[in-house]
């Protein structure tokens, strides 16, 4: 189908909660995609910190089609190989003791919150069920999960919203301190905020929330959907920090590109879900848990997708310091860690986004005016030389 059709029939029969590019992606290998006419692009979006691997990565694709001619699905009444495997290894490169396994991120965040609720109830005290969240915080659409997130612009419409959150700002103990009250029972927090910006707390920001949970015997909720399976250069963004959650929620990244997601938890927490309480008709089935098996196991081979993680990392937030000293006018700020990162601009981040996709990059801007990039782990210098160079042209016309 030709693009301008192709277009048309989108416009058509899709419902319209997307703004998208006049562009339709048919191939990808690694960082690059192909456009339906055939054009290529250096992907720096990676699905929104999805394709961690890059695309079609050989060893979820053999997965994959193996998986596929095995068994695709079947339900979770009974035991599923590839569900335990996946589980097994999640257990063992984690603080958590137990998986459940969904597929979004924001039904990872709806299982915690059901998850804390419950402990709450039985073993704290009945009338605790209030849940502290940060501003411009990001934990998904569902109803719950959008009112977890606190930004007004996603809640406009949809109210009333789920009761039991309160909002204080990120990386502010405390503002925390001052907003604990006799029925919080918990505190949910993206290490690093990703759609709000890639805002990155203080050094000791979590490790004092940490022990503010600790004091007055509260949860602590970490969101990794976008920021675990290796993005941040650690496999789980709270290594960075010294401390462990007594929840997570994952996705993104998790199945190399399939749609997946998993809550995990500590023993002591998740003995508050029975058989009955909470489920998920797909959640852990065989194709994406194979897929998610070969994607861990490729990110921690010897450690080695890690190290390059780091060393692209230094590359790239080196590579665009030196625009953000050329053109001190238009960039406030680079900020990052591992390959999530950010370059706050002083204007509008739209107008760069467009101009990268005119010259064959894909990139992101979020909060307006930072632009975020996410390329795989696999990510070479020679491509992180190539986006550097189209940005530098685009902001020389400015
Ligand atoms: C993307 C994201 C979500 C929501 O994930 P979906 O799969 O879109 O539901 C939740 N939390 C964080 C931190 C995210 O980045």
């Amino acid at each position: 189908m030709d693009s301008k059709k192709l277009f048309e029939e989108s416009n058509r029969y899709l419902m319209n909660t997307y703004s998208r590019y006049p562009l339709a992606l048919r191939k990808g290998r690694g960082i690059r995609v192909w456009s339906s006419d055939g054009k290529e692009y250096l992907d720096f979006v990676g699905g929104v910190a999805v394709n961690i691997l890059g695309h079609c990565h050989p060893k979820v694709v053999v997965a994959l089609q193996k998986q596929a001619q095995r068994l695709i699905h079947v339900s979770n009444y009974f035991h599923i190989e590839p569900q335990i495997k996946l589980a097994k290894l999640l257990v063992e490169h984690s603080f958590a003791d137990r998986v459940f396994f969904c597929n979004s991120g924001a039904e990872a965040i709806e299982a915690a919150i059901k998850l804390t609720r419950k402990f709450a109830k039985e073993k704290m005290n009945p009338a605790r069920f209030e849940i502290l969240t940060a501003l411009n915080s990001f934990h998904g659409r569902t109803l719950a999960a959008v009112t977890a997130t606190a930004q007004e612009k996603f809640h406009k419409g949809f109210e009333p919203l789920v009761p039991g959150f309160r909002y204080v700002p990120f990386n502010d103990i405390d503002a925390l301190k001052g907003a604990v009250t006799r029925e919080t029972c918990a505190v949910l927090l993206e290490p690093i905020q990703g759609e709000g910006g890639v805002n990155i707390p203080d050094e000791n920001y979590l490790k004092a929330v940490r022990e503010l949970c600790n004091e007055n015997n509260l949860l602590l909720i970490l969101d990794e959907v976008q920021t675990g399976m290796g993005r941040t250069g650690k496999l789980f963004a709270y290594e960075h920090y010294g401390i462990t959650p007594d929840i997570m929620t994952v996705a993104k990244g998790l199945g190399g590109g399939v749609p997946i997601g998993a809550m995990l938890a500590t023993e002591r927490v998740s003995e508050s879900f029975q058989p009955g309480n909470h489920a998920s008709t797909f959640g852990g089935n065989p194709l994406v848990c194979a897929a998610g098996v070969a994607t861990l196991d490729t990110i921690l081979e010897d450690g080695f997708l890690l190290d390059h993680c780091n060393r692209m990392s230094s590359y790239f937030i080196e590579r665009l310091e030196h625009l953000h000293a050329a053109f001190p006018n238009l960039i406030q700020e680079v900020r990052g860690k591992g390959l999530l990162i950010g370059m706050e601009l002083t204007g509008e981040g739209g107008p760069v986004v467009t101009a990268c996709l005119e010259k064959g990059m894909l990139i992101n801007c979020t909060a307006v005016n930072v632009l975020r990039f996410l390329p795989p782990l696999t990510v070479q210098q020679k491509d992180i030389d190539k986006l550097i160079e189209v940005l530098n042209r685009i902001f020389m016309k400015v």
